[in-house]
C-alpha cells in the first residue's frame, strides 16, 4: 500500500548540531529530492549534492540517499537528505521541500506507514518509540528485543496454538450429526490448558517488560511509627519525608522516583494504617489503601522492637497477595535471640542493615528476567490485551466443562484470538492506531 502523499520531516532533534537529517517518504519522494538537488539521484548510492532554493541559490550542500520502495524503512520511496545541522538551514530546506510538493509529517507517521506497509508490526513500531525514549540500559536492550520481533514471535506462537484448537473444535462441530462425539477428546482439554499456561507465562513476561518501561510501583505500608518515612528517605537519599516519633505524621501519599539496580521504581510512602477520628488522617488512610491496591510491590513494615501486633495481623490478612513483602524494621533494636520469620526481611532504616537484601528481593524478578536475555519491552495495552485473552480462554474452559458446547467455546476462542491480534496490530481499530502513533516524535 502506498500513501497518496509524500511526507517530510526533520528527523534529528531540534537545535544546532554537526549534521541534520530530513526524511521524505511517499510516491513523490524521488521527484522532490531530485528537484531540490537539481540533478538525478540513484538508489543505493551515497551522493554528494547541493540543495537549491526556488531562485537557484544554494541553501546548503550535503549527502543524499534514495531508498527505492519497498526497500526503505516505511516501505515507500524515500529520500534522506543529510545537511548541516543548523536550525535555520534545516528550516529553509524543509520549507523548500514543502514548496516542491511534500507535506509536513505528523508525529509517528513514518512508523505508521512502515506498519501499514507490513514492514513492521505494531509491537515493533512501539518498540522503536520505546527504544528512543528508554530511560535505562535494561530498557534499551528490552526495546531492541521487541524491535527484533521477540515479543511478536511469542504472541504469534500463542495465536497459532489457539487457531489449531479452533480448527479442531470447528471441525468437530461440522461432524456434530455423526455418531462419534469429536468433542469428547482429551486433546481439547490438553490444548486448552496448554494455551492457558502459555498465556500465563507470556503475561508474566509482559508485566516485567511493562515494569521496565513504566518502572515498578512500590508502596510502603504499615502502622504509624513502623519506619515507613525513614525507609523512603533512605531510598530517596535525602529527607523527602518528615520523620518523627509522633504517630500520624504522614497524611498524604508521598512519591519519589528512584532507581534500584537499574530498575526504575516509583516509591510511595503512605499514612500509617490505624483507627482514627481525625478527618485529615482518615482521608490519608483512605488514599493509602487506594495506592496499596494499585502497587506492584507492597512492603509492609512492622516495628521489630515491639514485634507483630494484632493490628498488624489484621492488615496483613487484608493485604495478602504475591506482591506483599513483610519487612521488619528497627532490627537494631531487636533482642539478639528473638525468633525470626523466615519469609520476612529484617532491616534497619536507621543504619542500613538488611537493605541490600531487601533491594535484591524487590528487583530480583526483574533483574533475573533481564539477565536471561529474554526481556522484551511491553506496554500497558499489551498487558491489558493479554489479560483479556486469558479471561476468554478461562471462559472457554469453563463453558466447555459445564456445557460441553462446542459453539460457545469456539466463540470464546475467537475472542481470545482477536485480543492477541490487537497486540501485533493484525486486528486493530483505526482509532487505536491513531492513539498509538500520535505519541511518537516527529520524524519517526
Ligand atoms: P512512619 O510513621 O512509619 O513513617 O515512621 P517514621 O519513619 O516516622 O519513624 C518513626 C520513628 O522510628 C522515628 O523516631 C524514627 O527515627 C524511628 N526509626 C525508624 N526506623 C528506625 C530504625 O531502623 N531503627 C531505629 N532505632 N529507629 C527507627
Amino acid at each position: 500500500m502506498t500513501s497518496p502523499d509524500t511526507i517530510v520531516a526533520i528527523a534529528t532533534p531540534p537545535g544546532n548540531g554537526g549534521i541534520g537529517i530530513l526524511r521524505l517518504s511517499g510516491p513523490g519522494a524521488l521527484d522532490i529530492g531530485e528537484k531540490i538537488c537539481r540533478s538525478r539521484i540513484e538508489a543505493g548510492k551515497i551522493q554528494f549534492r547541493r540543495f537549491y532554493d526556488e531562485n537557484g541559490l544554494v541553501i546548503d550542500h550535503g549527502l543524499c540517499l534514495y531508498f527505492r520502495e519497498p526497500r526503505s524503512f516505511s516501505g515507500e520511496d524515500s529520500v534522506e537528505i543529510q545537511a548541516h545541522g543548523g536550525a535555520i538551514v534545516l528550516d529553509m530546506l524543509l520549507e523548500r521541500l514543502c514548496e516542491l510538493g511534500a507535506r509536513l509529517a505528523r508525529a509517528g507517521e513514518f512508523s505508521e506507514r512502515a506498519f501499514l506497509n507490513g514492514r513492521i508490526d505494531l509491537t515493533q513500531a512501539e518498540a522503536i518509540a520505546d527504544l528512543i525514549e528508554s530511560g535505562s540500559r535494561a530498557a534499551t536492550r528490552a526495546a531492541m528485543r521487541s524491535l527484533e520481533g521477540r515479543f511478536s514471535e511469542l504472541v504469534h506462537a500463542l495465536v497459532d496454538e489457539i487457531i489449531q484448537l479452533r480448527v479442531y473444535v470447528e471441525a468437530a462441530l461440522d461432524f456434530a450429526e455423526e455418531e462419534i462425539d469429536y468433542l469428547d477428546n482429551p486433546e481439547i482439554d490438553e490444548r486448552l490448558s496448554r494455551s492457558q499456561l502459555q498465556l500465563q507465562q507470556l503475561l508474566e513476561q509482559a508485566e516485567q517488560g511493562l515494569a521496565l518501561q513504566e518502572g515498578l510501583s512500590m508502596t510502603l505500608a504499615g502502622l504509624p511509627n513502623a519506619g515507613k518515612s525513614s525507609l523512603l528517605n533512605y531510598f530517596a537519599g535525602y529527607e523527602a519525608a518528615i520523620v518523627t516519633d509522633i504517630e500520624g505524621t504522614t497524611r498524604d501519599v508521598l512519591r519519589e522516583h528512584i532507581s534500584l539496580k537499574g530498575v526504575p521504581v516509583r516509591i510511595s510512602d503512605t499514612a500509617g494504617l490505624r483507627e482514627s477520628d481525625n478527618p485529615v488522617e482518615l482521608e490519608g488512610i483512605r488514599r493509602a489503601w487506594d495506592v496499596i491496591g494499585k502497587a506492584d510491590v507492597v512492603l509492609y513494615l512492622i516495628d521489630a522492637k515491639s514485634g507483630k501486633s494484632a493490628a498488624d495481623e489484621q492488615i496483613i490478612d487484608r493485604l495478602r497477595g504475591d506482591n506483599l513483602q513483610i519487612v521488619y524494621n528497627k532490627s537494631d533494636l531487636m533482642p539478639e535471640n528473638a525468633p525470626r520469620d523466615p519469609e520476612a526481611i529484617y532491616i534497619s532504616a536507621l543504619n542500613g542493615d538488611g537493605l541490600e537484601k531487601l533491594i535484591e528481593r524487590v528487583t530480583g524478578r526483574i533483574s533475573d528476567y533481564n539477565q536471561d536475555n529474554q526481556a522484551f519491552m511491553a506496554r500497558r495495552r499489551h498487558v491489558d490485551a493479554l489479560q483479556r485473552a486469558g479471561a476468554s480462554i478461562r471462559e472457554a474452559t469453563t463453558t466447555f466443562e459445564t456445557t460441553r458446547s462446542g459453539e460457545l467455546m469456539a466463540e470464546d476462542l475467537r475472542a481470545a484470538q482477536n485480543h492477541l491480534n490487537e497486540i501485533t496490530g493484525d486486528f486493530t481499530s483505526e482509532d487505536l492506531l491513531g492513539r498509538i502513533f500520535s505519541t511518537f516524535c516527529i520524524g519517526k
